[in-house]
């Protein structure tokens, strides 16, 4: 059990859950030492696949702000600087996305305060990143989550500083009218290791507060990378588009 300053006792309840939106006292997920083979070299984008950021420039992403990326690019990574999120030129619907991250090295800070940054589907729906390598935080909150909504199934985190990949299968919201047919979907994979299977989110990620579709949100939109602060690093970023894709088929 996470110690209650980890996390919240004061917001409200997630819709379908015992626990509360950041709980403390949510259980920590179980954690996984992932095998080693993703990590060992930069890999490439499959042939259908749109290169985002492939260690050369940012000229598909900008300032989720305005202007262009300032991120900066060097060694074919790309790193958290402060000057805000990017989000990429292209909007997109269903998808699926590769990208390879890291922490700082150098551990400072600690729960949501260690390695923290994110990757936003359609701009609204986020993954966490964080160096949740022991490091104790709210279960909701941790490397891999769907924030403020599930936990992963398990913690594959590798050491800060190392490598470490997403794999991620969105299916976007699905709208009739005003009437929301079909939540966003995610299934994740954190350094190979399965963490969300076919997981129907709440809605666009909210903080302390319980998510929810209040609206007709966009069914399309940017791929969104989080300056939470911390000088966290990418690289080998590509997306699949799955137009025409449909699950329920
Ligand atoms: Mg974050």
């Amino acid at each position: 059990m996470a110690p209650a300053e980890l996390g919240y006792d004061d917001t409200p309840s997630l819709p379908g859950s015992r626990w509360r939106v950041h709980d403390s006292r949510r259980p920590q997920p179980q954690v996984v030492t992932p095998g080693s083979a993703a990590a060992e070299q930069v890999g490439t984008a499959p042939s259908d696949a749109t290169a985002l950021f492939d260690g050369g420039d940012l000229s598909k992403w900008k300032s989720a702000k305005d202007g262009a990326a300032q991120w900066q690019v060097e060694n074919g990574h790309v790193q958290v600087n402060g000057t805000g999120d990017i989000e990429t030129v292209e909007h997109f619907s269903d998808c699926q996305v590769h990208l390879e991250w890291s922490a700082p090295a150098e551990v400072k800070g600690d729960s949501q305060g260690r390695g923290n940054s994110g990757v936003f589907l359609l701009g609204l729906y986020e993954i966490q990143v964080l160096d949740g390598y022991n490091n104790p935080t709210y279960a909701d909150g941790i490397t891999g989550a769907i924030y403020g909504q599930f936990p992963p199934l398990v913690n594959a985190c590798r050491p800060p500083g190392e490598w470490q990949s997403y794999d991620i299968i969105f299916e976007a919201p699905k709208w009739v009218g005003k009437r929301l047919h079909k939540p966003a979907s995610l299934t994740l994979l954190h350094n190979g290791v399965l963490i969300h299977h076919c997981r129907p989110a709440l809605g666009p990620t909210d903080h302390k507060a319980a998510a929810s579709y209040k609206e007709t949100s966009a069914e399309s939109g940017p791929l969104r990378l989080q300056d939470h602060g911390d000088a966290v690093r990418y690289r080998n970023i590509w997306i699949r588009p799955l137009t025409g894709y449909d699950a329920s088929g």
